[in-house]
């Protein structure tokens, strides 16, 4: 769904836009856990896709 990574991207710009934090606070900002080695853009795009979980906890995928 073309939509809606849009939207979740939109929305990932809008927390820069508001907030004025780069990825890393952002992620901290949300409770997000970036991988070791991983980068946070990642961890907050896939949190959002997840509903807002974070993924690192693994649960099942249900996209
Ligand atoms: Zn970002």
């Amino acid at each position: 769904m073309a939509e809606d990574v849009q939207a979740r991207l939109l929305v990932h710009e809008m927390l820069h836009a508001t907030l004025h934090q780069n990825d890393d606070e952002l992620a901290k900002t949300l409770g997000i856990t970036v991988p070791t080695g991983g980068d946070a853009s990642t961890a907050i795009s896939d949190w959002f896709k997840n509903g807002c979980r974070d993924t690192n906890q693994k649960q099942e995928e249900t996209d």
